[in-house]
Parts: structure tokens; sequence; C-alpha cells
């Protein structure tokens, strides 16, 4: 019985045979009995009213009637041939039309019995008729259980044309849950059970899959996902655990000379209370004797910087060197700036390390690493390159963790032992739900205030036809000694047209703005690297008062003097991205402005990330509705997403149910950290059993 009854091929399941098998195997990935039990619906159509033939209406919903299918014929087409069959109940006659599958439904179809008829209604010249309906005996009908709601299934068309529509997969299973063997133990403990007020997994299985109603079929279903989210948290709970337990870290015991130093002499503000909280939690972290592994989320423009400065102070304070990697040379180049600037009156060698640093300056740079006398490197991925050697590495701060592999990081990591510090900081937030389950085994430190004094920034939407007054405000705005970014999107596939459009609207630009009142910049991928920190240069010190470019700016630079952010082809961004980009301006104490410019077609999806960007300037409330538009997976990028595959729960529809199982789980790891007690024996066992299985557990880092 019980976990062996899970395991029943499905060939031996009884509504299968080897063929269906087979199908059921390829298409939809189901295996066992267990698979197929957990192959959940994913709603439930009312089936307990009927209506006569006389009684259709056009354009109905799906409707239900009950009478006798009098014929059925096939009707040879082109290719292949349609089912056509007369259905009759006491008020009329209609058709039922199969133009897929019809050979295999012509074997089946029940003729002269009386039968249950499901589907949408149409009407064809002046006759009604029904396309592929559900089709049920009227004596089975009645006998199933809950005939009232009829679970519906996720399928496909190979399946459907095999007589596994919905309502075939539905059958399946009814059956199944009614096999006198079906059993299985329970393994939640008792007080999960009478907390959330749960069915037994055996219950469960029965009431999602027949249910008497749809309350009893709600709970259900909640019971099953939450214990998939449940041994989700349970299993990545516990690799942190054993992660920071294997990890022996360095210890950062003191605050010393120069964080002192700079904490009360240099600093420009005073921090906000999330950086403090952050740092108080990095503090602690850093002197366990474990190794860190955490990451610092904060929206655009939040104070992160100042929080790795910090962090980079404590770690010299107690005898390591700590390096700061960018993803690309303008941004190390701007951090390197801007540390060198903070810390010009402390004893602290910084160096910076790119790919264009040349031979000859690389040379004395590599030399001070491993004699110790640099303290701080800050580079692009140069500075993880073999030939790069520090004396005592002890911390490692990444910017803007998208834009790097985990390979990347586990390089970092080789380059000390113990394994340095690491601190990920990144600025595309993602909802607290779903940094818990894809960085399940990270450490989260969020800032979720602004520095003070800070105005929202204004968004506004505006197409084509509003160009001449959008030129204007720039103006109007240069004119006040501001700085205007205009920004082009730039797609890969599609890169020649748009650097066409870059091109092109730079022209338009340099004769809207003409020389010598106004001076443009344009930056692109494709200039030397050269040329774009020539251009960058001009721009950032106030030069020229207007950049043109391509996302490139979109990571990090920052100018406190440019308050308008134009965005040319606005639909075709994703709401991070728009986000990242609207996060250049804003900066300085002036009020900002971002506008969207857009042709007028537009998608509803992009119309909805418009709106968006229009209504609220706030990162999280944004990731939301960028996980509602795009799905966990894909925000999270698909080739590091840490995202785990999920058969009967949903990141995104259950965070409730998510939020409550990993408060369950860190309840049951505290009481017993092992699970090795007797009454949570079943849980461990059920665990090991779901890890053995196909599941695949990506790590993020
Ligand atoms: P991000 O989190 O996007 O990296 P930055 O670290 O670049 O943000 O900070 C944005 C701006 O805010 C910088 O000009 C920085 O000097 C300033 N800033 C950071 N923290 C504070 C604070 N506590 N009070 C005032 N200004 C701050
Ligand atoms: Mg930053």
């Amino acid at each position: 019985m019980s976990s062996e009854f899970a395991d029943i091929p499905i060939e031996f399941v009884k509504g299968i045979g080897p063929k269906r098998a087979e199908w059921l195997r390829t298409e939809l990935n189901l295996y066992t009995a267990g698979d197929l039990l957990e192959h959940l619906p994913f709603r439930y159509e009312d089936r307990t009213s009927f209506v006569g033939v006389s009684e259709l209406i056009f354009e109905s919903t799906a409707v239900q009637l009950k009478g006798v299918i009098r014929s059925a014929q096939l009707v040879p087409m082109k290719r292949t041939s349609r089912l056509v069959a007369t259905f009759e109940d006491d008020s009329g006659k209609l058709e039922l039309v199969w133009f897929k599958g019809a050979k295999w439904i012509a074997s089946q179809i029940p003729v002269q019995q009386r039968v249950v008829v499901y589907g949408k209604p149409s009407l064809y010249k002046g006759k009604w008729n029904i396309a592929h309906p559900e089709i049920e005996l009227e004596s089975q009908f009645q006998q199933r259980n809950g005939a009232g709601l009829q679970p519906v299934y996720r399928t496909t068309e190979k399946l459907t044309q095999r007589g596994l529509a919905s309502s075939g997969i539905a059958k399946i299973l009814r059956t199944l849950v009614q096999h006198p063997e079906f059993s299985f133990p329970e393994f939640l403990p008792d007080f999960v059970l009478r907390e959330l007020n749960f069915p037994s997994r055996m219950e469960a299985f029965k009431q999602v899959h027949s249910p008497a109603n749809s309350k009893e079929a709600e709970r259900a279903r909640n019971r099953l996902k939450f214990e998939e989210l449940l041994m989700l948290q349970i299993k990545l709970l516990k690799q942190k655990q054993a992660q920071t337990q294997d990890l022996p870290g360095v210890r950062f015991e003191q605050v010393g000379a120069r964080f002192n130093a700079y904490f009360s002499n240099h600093i420009p503000f005073e921090l906000t209370d999330a950086q403090k909280r952050v740092m108080r939690e990095i503090r602690a972290d850093v002197n366990t004797g474990w190794h860190m592994n955490r990451l610092l989320q904060g929206d655009v423009g939040s104070g992160k910087t100042m929080v790795a400065l910090l962090t980079t102070l404590l770690a010299l304070d107690n005898g390591y060197q700590a390096c700061v990697m960018a993803p690309t040379e303008i941004l190390a180049n701007q951090h390197f700036e801007s540390f060198k600037e903070s810390l010009r009156d402390l004893p602290v060698r910084i160096e910076l390390l790119t790919g264009s640093v040349k031979t000859s300056k690389r040379k004395p740079i590599l030399e001070g690493l491993a004699s110790g006398s640099v303290h701080i490197l800050i580079g692009t991925h140069a500075l993880i390159e073999p030939g790069v050697v520090f004396q005592k590495l002890g911390l490692a701060v990444i910017d803007e963790q998208h834009r790097f592999g985990v390979a990347q990081r586990s390089k970092l990591w080789a380059k000390a032992k113990p394994a340095p510090h690491v601190l990920v900081m990144t600025a595309t937030p993602i909802p607290r739900t779903l940094a818990m389950t894809a960085y399940g085994d990270l450490d989260v430190s969020i800032i979720d205030e602004m520095p003070p004094g800070r105005k929202e920034i204004k968004t506004v939407h505006r197409t084509d036809a509003a160009r001449l007054s959008v030129f204007q405000f720039m103006e109007d705005e240069i004119q006040k000694g501001r700085q205007v970014y205009v920004v082009y999107p730039l797609i890969e596939e599609s890169a020649t047209l748009d650097y066409k459009d870059l091109m092109d609207g730079y022209e338009s630009l340099t004769r809207r703005f003409p020389l010598p009142t106004f001076r443009i910049g344009v930056v692109h991928g494709r200039m030397k690297p050269e040329d774009k920190d020539i251009e960058m240069e001009r721009f950032v010190s106030g030069v020229n008062q207007m950049l043109v470019a391509t996302t490139v700016i979109e990571v990090g630079v920052n100018v406190p003097n440019a308050s308008v952010m134009v965005i040319e082809s606005a639909e075709r961004f994703g709401l991070a991205q728009l986000h990242q980009l609207r996060g250049r301006v804003g900066r300085g104490a002036e009020q900002s402005y971002c506008i969207l410019m857009t042709g007028n077609e537009l998608s509803k999806d992009a119309r909805l990330r418009l709106e968006t960007m229009c209504r609220t300037n706030d990162g999280f409330e944004l990731a939301e509705v960028d996980m509602e538009l795009r799905g966990p997976g894909d925000l999270m990028g698909t080739q590091q997403s840490g995202i785990p595959d999920l058969k009967m729960a949903d990141l995104l529809k259950d965070r409730n149910l998510l939020t409550t199982a990993r408060y369950i789980a860190s309840r049951l790891l505290e009481e017993d950290p092992t699970l090795r007690n007797p009454e949570n024996a079943i849980l461990n066992e059920a665990l090991k059993r779901a890890q053995k299985g196909r599941t695949n557990w990506s790590r993020i880092s």
C-alpha cells in the first residue's frame, strides 16, 4: 500500500494502457500514479444545471444537455474525416461535430444511449451544433461522486486526439481515487493540519479530483500545494544550514580606525534607517565565523554604494583586502572615482582594473595586490581572471548582480581561503516571496527607504504627436541648467535598425538643439571604449547638456544634475529596465521627470507597463506587476533562475501559501533541526523521496 501506490507506472492505471501511457509520459511528463494524482485540476466547472436544445441562445457559454445520440457517421474530408452525430432531447435536435480524432471517437461514441453532452453551442446555417463536446453516459454521470463539479485539467492537443481531453483525464483520476488500494500515509505533522484546517493527504487527493463541492475542492487543493511548498522551503532552509556550516569565513571582529575616521569625519550625510539596519545585519553576519553570502536589494538611488563602502572599510580594518566588481567599465570607473573621492583623506590604496587597463599599468597593480599594498580593487570581470592574485581577500562586493553568471561568482570564491564574504547588490527588486525561494540559500537585506529630500520622479507617457512640446520642455530644463538623457532601445535581433534609429534621433536632436547654445553627446555599444569614456565624461562633468544613448547607461551611472529622462520607443522596454533607466534621474535635489515616448499602437501589456510606470516609483510594486506580466521564471532570467520546477503550486498565484510554508518550515527546523524526532520521521522520509525525484534544484550562488 501507501507510497508504493504512488509508484505504480501509469500504464497499469485503469483506463490508460501502454499506448496512452506513452503519450502521457511524453506530453505531460507523467510517469506514475503519483504523478497523475499531482496533476491537479486548474479549475472546476459547475455541472449542476441542464438546458434543452430549444432553449439555446446565441453567443452562450458552454452548456450541458441530456438526451440521446441518434446516429453518428464519418464524413470524409480532403486528408482526414470528420465525425457528425445527431443528438436529440425532448425539445429538439442538434449536431455534434468532431474534426480531430474523429476515427477514434467514432469507435467509442455511444449511439442510441442516454448521454450528457457538454460544450459551447454555435449556430451554423440556422442549425445548432456543438464542436468537440464532452460526452458521458447519463448513468455514469449520475453514479459519479460530485457530478456537480467537474475538474478541468491541463492537457495537450495530441492527448485530446487520443481520448485524453480534460474529461478523459478526469475520468481516469476519478476511477483511480476509488481504487480499493488507494491509500496515502499522512506526513504533515498534526499541528499543521489542525492549525491550517487541512484534510489528510489521502482525503485531499480524493477531494481534489472528485470534489463534492467547491469549498472542499479548494481546501484540498491548498493542502496539496502547501505540502509541495513546505518541502521546498525545508529543503532550502536545510541547504542554507549546511552551507553556513560547511563554509567557514573570516571574522571582521572590530570596527577600526578607517571605518571610524570615515564615519566620524568624512561621511557626507546621515545614513537612512534602512542603511543603518542593513549595516547592522552585515556586521553581525561577517563576525559569525561563517561565510557571508548576502543579497542586498534596494531600489535605484536608495544608497547601496554607501553600504558597500562601509563594508569595505570594515574588511580593511580587520586586515583584509576587498574588491568591488561592476558589470560595465563605465560603472567600474564611476565606483572607482567615487571611492577615491570618499576616501581621499584616509590611508587607503585603491586601484582600478578593467579590460582596457594597459599591461604596463597592470603590473604594479597586480604586484600591489599580491603584496597587500593595494587595499581595494575595483573593476569589471577583469578582476576574476586567474592572473589576479590577492594577498588576503576578505570581501567581494558584486554590483548589479543580474549581469553576472553563477560561474563567474564561484571564481571569486576561489580567490581566497576561506572564501571571501560576498555581498551581492541588486537594484532590480524582486518580490519578497520570490526572493525567499529563488535565493532561498542567500540572506537577503533590503533597503526600503530613500534618502531624505528625494522628490518623486514625475513620469508621463507621450506619443509622437506631442514631440514638439516635449522638445520645448527639454529646452526649458536645459535653460535652467539641468541635463537630459535620451535613451533608445537596442535589441540584438534588430540591432542594425536600432542603431539607425539612434543615429537618426541624434541627428534630429542636433538640428533642434544646435551648437553653440546646446551640446549633445552620443554613447552606444559600437563605439571604442575610449570614445565612450570621453563622451560619458563630457556629460558627467556637465560640458554636454544632453546625452543620447542606448541602454549602456542603464546601470548605476550617477549624474545628480540630470533631471530629464526621455525614453524613446518605451513600449519596447520591460518594466524592470524602464525603472532602471528612470533611476538615472532624480538623484539630485531638483524635481526630475521621465518621459515615455511611444507610437499610438500599443499592446495591452505595453499599455499596462506604461501605466504602471506613470503610477508608481516603487521598485517593489513594479516588480510585483512585472511578475504578474511575465511569470516568475522569466523575471529571473532563464539561465540562473534558481526557480524550482513546481508541479502543483504556483509561486505567483500561491504567494500566501508560500509565506505560510516558509513560516512553518522554519518553525519545524527550529524545534528539530535534523528532523530526527519520531513525530517528524514520516515527513523526513517524504522529503528524501521528493529529493530523489526529478526536480532540478538549481542553486543561485
Ligand atoms: P544605488 O542604490 O542606486 O546604488 P547610490 O548608492 O548611487 O544608489 O546612491 C544614490 C545617491 O544617493 C548618491 O548620490 C548618494 O550619495 C546619495 N545617498 C546615499 N545615501 C544617502 C543618505 N543616507 N542621505 C543622503 N544621500 C544619500
Ligand atoms: Mg548603484
